[in-house]
Formats: structure tokens, sequence, C-alpha cells
């Protein structure tokens, strides 16, 4: 796909990504709108997205970000879903549905492609490396490289997960070649904790539980922990991929409550375990490793549904 020839002709071009923005829906939305905006400078471009978090400051253009989802045009010519499907995105799957032609472009196997027309593609580190095949080398700059590097470190964890290609590898030294402070990026959006995050982190870790012969770890954040540190979701990235980094485990449940009887579940694997196919089943999606779904129950409830997947999947491979 060469994202020119799906666009050249539509006056409007809505951008947007799904709720609770991770690092890859931000700098993939950023990154194309910064593109299209460059393009084609008498087009109306607007990106939609719930506010990111305040590291993507850095990005360009971030302030233009709507988070209002209310607009004064009818419907898009063309609205662009990235690194989701409409279900996920929010207050934008009526701007999505409204529009005259509908793109999607994403990397999550949970996906099998909501636009009119799609660039799917599981095996991508992610949609950031997705976008960066659909835009011209020649029009790149250091702006729109940055954003796109930013998407790709955040959903490869810098580089480090089975989903990084000798492909991301190359994007990446392309990108970097544009000579932004690669570094600062990494060390300022990825691994820089407020005092509040590293606190939160903390009691996850305290109050995880080992079970499955320590195959398996759970953990979890009730609605007035979260309140008694002024947190949301936004805080608790990083959270699951520490737990998931004990020895022994193979498969790790990260919750945080959302509601009376509900949470918002975080899934990740070491690879044997198809995390993807376990969030489906409870209505949400993800990849192989790293999946997530809502749930409803009490906390206890979640674990013991999660379980018996789990389980199951770890007697098929031999684990247990
Ligand atoms: P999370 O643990 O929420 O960061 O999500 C891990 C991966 O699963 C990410 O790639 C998410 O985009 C994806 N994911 C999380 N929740 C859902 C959901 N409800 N539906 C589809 N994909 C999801
Ligand atoms: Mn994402
Ligand atoms: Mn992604």
């Amino acid at each position: 796909m060469r994202i020119k020839d799906e666009v050249v002709n539509a006056n409007t071009i809505g951008i947007s990504g799904h709720i609770r923005p991770d690092g890859d829906c931000v700098g993939a939305c950023m990154a194309l709108y910064q593109y299209l905006c460059k393009v084609y400078p008498e087009k109306r471009v607007d990106v939609f997205l719930e506010q990111p978090s305040e590291v993507f400051s850095c990005i360009c253009g971030i302030e233009q970000i709507r988070t209002d989802f209310k607009t004064d045009v009818e419907k898009y010519d063309a609205f662009i879903a990235l690194d989701t499907v409409k279900e996920r995105m929010g207050e934008a799957e009526k701007l999505f549905d409204k529009a005259v032609k509908t793109i999607n472009i994403d990397h999550h196997i949970s996906n099998s492609g909501c636009g009119d027309v799609n660039y799917v593609d599981a095996g991508s580190s992610s949609t950031s490396e997705l976008v960066y095949d659909v835009l011209t080398e020649e029009e790149l700059d250091v702006e729109i490289a940055k954003a796109i590097y930013i998407g790709i470190i955040h959903d490869t964890g810098v580089m480090r997960y089975s989903n990084t290609s000798p492909k991301t590898l190359q994007i990446a030294a392309k990108l970097i070649s544009f000579g932004f402070d690669f570094s600062e990026l990494i060390e300022k959006t990825f691994y820089e904790k407020t005092y509040v995050q590293n606190l939160l982190l903390g009691r996850a870790l305290l109050e995880s539980i080992q079970f499955m012969d320590g195959k398996c770890i759970v953990s979890g954040l009730v609605k007035r922990t979260l309140e008694f540190y002024h947190a949301d979701s936004k805080d608790l990235e990083g959270i699951v991929s520490q737990l998931n980094q004990t020895a022994g485990v193979e498969c790790t449940i990260f919750m945080y409550q959302t509601g009376i009887q509900e949470y918002k579940v975080s899934l990740r694997s070491k690879g044997k375990v198809d995390v993807a196919k376990i969030a489906m089943f409870f209505g949400g999606g993800g990849h192989v490793r790293a999946a997530g779904c809502t749930m409803n129950g009490t906390f206890h409830d979640v674990v013991n549904n999660l379980s018996l997947h789990i389980e199951k999947q770890m007697k098929e491979a031999g684990l247990l």
C-alpha cells in the first residue's frame, strides 16, 4: 500500500487509533499526520486520540491532537484507523463508520481488517513500522522519523522482543540516520518513570503471586490504590512486562480495576502460551506474546477464568 494512492482524492482525512493509546499508537498516528499535512497542505487532516501520556510531548504536532472527538466536518472523505480494530477506537469509531472511505493499518493477529482498504500484517513489529512502509522515503524528515522510531521502540521493548525482525532494524537504522538523539528518546519515553509510577510498580511486584509451579504470575491493583496515588492507566505501563521477566514464568496476568466488578487485563507470555487466543476468547485481542481484554467479576473470578485457559495450553505444551 502507498497511502498517497489511497487518499489522493480525499479532501478531508481523519486519523485515529485505539483507546488508552500506547507508544506505537501515538507514534503511528503522529507520523502519518505529519506526513499527510506535509504532502497535502491543501487537504484538511485531523488526528483524534485520547490524551496521550506526557512523555510523548516531544513528538512534533502532538498539541494538534483532537481529544474532543467533535468535528465540523460532516463526514471525512477518508478515515484511517491505526493499531486497532474499529471496536477499540472508542469515540472515534463513529467518525470511522461515517467516513466515505475507511483504511485500516495494523499488526494485531486478532485483526482481520476493518476498513475498505486494509494493510494488516501480524508479522510486523508495530503499526509504526507499517506506516513507514506506506510512506514515500523522499518526503520523510527528522520529525516524522522520530515519531515512527518511538512507535517501534515501544512495541519491541527497545528492539528486544521477538517481533523485532531484520527489517525492523533496517528501518530503525534509516530513521536514526536523520540524526535525532535516539538515546534520549528511549530514556525519556520508555524507561524513565515518575516516582508514583515506580511506587505502583513496587506494589504490584510486592503483591504478586506465583502459581502453576511458578510458571504463572499474577498481580493486580484495585481502584482504591489507584485513587490513593491519583494514578490512571498511563501510570501502569511496563508493570506487566516487569512481572513477566520473573525467572521460570511462562505466562503473566496483570490487571487493574476499572469498575465495581470490572478489570482491564494485560497478558504476557514467553511464547509457549498463546495469550492472543485467550484474550480473544474474552472479547479482547493482541499478539501471541502480548494481549489484553476487559473482564467482569472479582479479582479471583478473573484469575480463575483465565487460569483454566492458561493451564489447558500449558498442559498441551507439556509445561505442566
Ligand atoms: P496491553 O497489555 O493492554 O498493553 O495490550 C497488549 C497488546 O494487546 C497490545 O498490542 C494491545 O494493543 C492489545 N490489546 C489489549 N487490549 C486489547 C483489546 N481489548 N482488544 C484488542 N487488542 C487488545
Ligand atoms: Mn497499541
Ligand atoms: Mn502496536
